[in-house]
């Protein structure tokens, strides 16, 4: 179910900003137990497109959720 103008691809889509919240804090959380530099998700947004939520990384992405 993914929008034609959406440009996340199959990334991980989270139904609401408070359960993107959630899985942010939690990838914050391993990062730091296990040094994890490979999810470096420091945000959650909204699309536009398809009103599902996702993290990233970029710091310039519209929406945020917090
Ligand atoms: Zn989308």
């Amino acid at each position: 179910m993914t929008a034609p103008d959406c440009d996340h691809g199959e990334k991980v889509a989270y139904p609401d900003g408070e359960t993107a919240a959630r899985a942010l804090v939690e990838c914050k959380i391993s990062r730091a137990l296990h040094n994890n530099t490979r999810r470096r998700a420091r945000r959650a947004y909204e699309c536009r497109h398809c009103h599902r939520w996702f993290l990233t990384s970029r710091p310039d992405l519209f929406a945020t959720a917090s």
